[in-house]
């Protein structure tokens, strides 16, 4: 066979801004392929991928797994089908990267060494977003935290046009400061890489919202109601928000988000008007995701005491909600930790009438989320992936926000072991001394027993 269609799945966590996409030995025989060889990837747009052996519960699925950037380089989303046949692949002699808009970069000595080194031997199509792994490029941007990928935009490429390259040893690089418009989305948003667990609770939360705002004519078609509302629900710090940001940047819709304390505001009138400008610039910018955050602040079951204010957020709230104009187009996802908190004339049909619990991650989940949050931590040798899974099983009842403090406090542990041996007088820290601080195990430890 010359080349399979096959369906796209999210990568696993380790993968994440690598290049590569996984198949399993039935594609690589019939695709007479190797691990290592270059793939053409094509959905409504052609990229290429490195390709590598699935891990085995993936296996006889038909599938493949690519991470979010060579998702949207391809033109495709999870679910959706892609072709792949194995690439003639040329070696580049010149790529120019520049930064998508929104994306600062700061150029230091030898950034583009550091670069192509990250880089070397990946494949790249004219136009590609290419994800640069932070943990080697700090002292490049202020802008993107750890456990990110910068993307950088090959703009141009030479050869050019539909040729699939690869970058060698002899490839020029040259960086541009000046943004590149249009690409954004995936390229800074949270993408389904980044939620750890949660499969089935992602795969609702998919079929509720981002088909409907993908493919709104499936609706119409079946003379189905695509949903309005959707609540998620679940202890703090699980996932609500992140899903939400996921969904919305994966259905390229635009995210509003309404702290539900904080628009309570003190003027008559107020809390209304933020409501209803907010619904506005949904319905303007359409398709959009509202996202109400604590909505059981603004809307609680009305016989635990309700004021004066709440009566008039709510009932302005189902208004904006009952006169959405496109179904579909904008939809509402309130967050709570207890469904049975809010008014239940927010639950009625046609308003939040679907509910997804996102619950607390177990051992599993925890290592998932745990990889990461390490990704673009620089590890010592001794955190490797027999540590991180005896973290998940010693980390009982923490949800992913405790992780990532988790992550975050043993780093902080490796900076002050390091520290002694820092010359804070300096105006930039050398390489060679930020090359050495690694977080380990103990860091770990330490951090556990907080
Ligand atoms: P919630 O909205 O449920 O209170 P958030 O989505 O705000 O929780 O989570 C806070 C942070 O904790 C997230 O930004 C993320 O870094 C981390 N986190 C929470 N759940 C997960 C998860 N399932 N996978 C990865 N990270 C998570």
């Amino acid at each position: 066979m010359d080349e399979v269609q096959i369906k796209v799945e999210k990568a696993h966590p380790n993968d994440f801004g690598r290049g590569i996409i996984r198949l399993d030995p039935t594609t690589l025989l019939s695709l007479q392929l190797s691990p290592g060889d270059i793939v053409e990837i094509e959905g409504k747009r052609k990229t290429a991928a490195k390709v590598w052996r699935a891990e085995r519960q993936d296996w006889g699925q038909g599938i493949v797994r690519i991470d979010g950037f060579i998702r949207q380089n391809a033109g495709v989303g999870i679910g959706e089908r892609i072709t792949v046949k194995k690439a003639e692949v040329t070696t580049a002699t010149k790529v120019i990267l520049a930064p998508p808009e929104g994306v600062t970069m700061e150029y230091g000595d030898h950034i583009s060494e550091i670069i192509k080194r990250n880089i070397m031997k990946r494949p790249l199509v004219e136009g590609d977003i290419i994800p640069i792994i932070s943990s080697m490029t700090q002292p490049m941007t202020s802008q993107v935290g750890g456990g990110q990928a910068i993307p950088l935009i090959a703009v141009e490429t030479e050869p050019k046009e539909d040729e699939i390259l690869i970058i060698g040893e002899f490839t020029e690089i040259e960086l541009r400061q000046k943004p590149v418009r249009g690409y954004d989305g995936a390229t800074r948003g949270v993408t389904y890489e980044d939620i750890g667990g949660l499969g089935t609770e992602i795969q609702r939360v998919r079929e509720m919202i981002e088909l409907p705002l993908k493919h709104p004519e499936l609706f119409q078609r079946l003379n189905i109601e695509p949903p309005k509302g959707i609540i998620l629900y679940g202890p703090p710090g699980t996932g609500k928000t992140l899903i939400a940001k996921a969904v919305a940047n994966e259905s390229r819709a635009n995210f509003l988000y309404i702290a539900g304390p904080e628009i309570m505001g003190k003027y008559y009138g107020e809390s209304e008007e933020r409501i209803r400008k907010i619904f506005e610039e949904a319905e303007d910018d359409a398709p959009s995701i509202v996202f109400i955050d604590e909505i059981d602040s603004i809307a609680p079951k009305r016989q635990n005491v309700t004021g004066e204010v709440e009566r008039r957020v709510v009932a302005q709230l189902l208004t904006m909600m009952d006169g959405l104009e496109e179904r579909g187009q904008v939809i509402i996802i309130g967050a709570t930790n207890r469904v049975d908190a809010i008014d239940p004339a927010l639950r009625r049909p046609g308003r939040f009438d679907r509910e997804i619990e996102i619950g607390v991650p177990d051992t599993e989940d925890r290592l998932e989320i745990l990889q990461i949050h390490t990704r673009g931590v620089p590890l010592a040798e001794d955190v490797d992936e027999d540590f991180l899974d005896y973290i998940a099983k010693h980390t009982q009842a923490f949800v992913g926000a405790d992780l990532l403090a988790l992550v975050q406090e043993a780093a902080m542990r490796s900076l002050r072991r390091a520290l002694p041996d820092i010359n804070l007088e300096d105006e930039d820290i050398p390489q060679e001394i930020l090359d050495t601080i690694t977080v380990c195990k103990e860091d770990f430890d330490n951090a556990l027993r907080e």
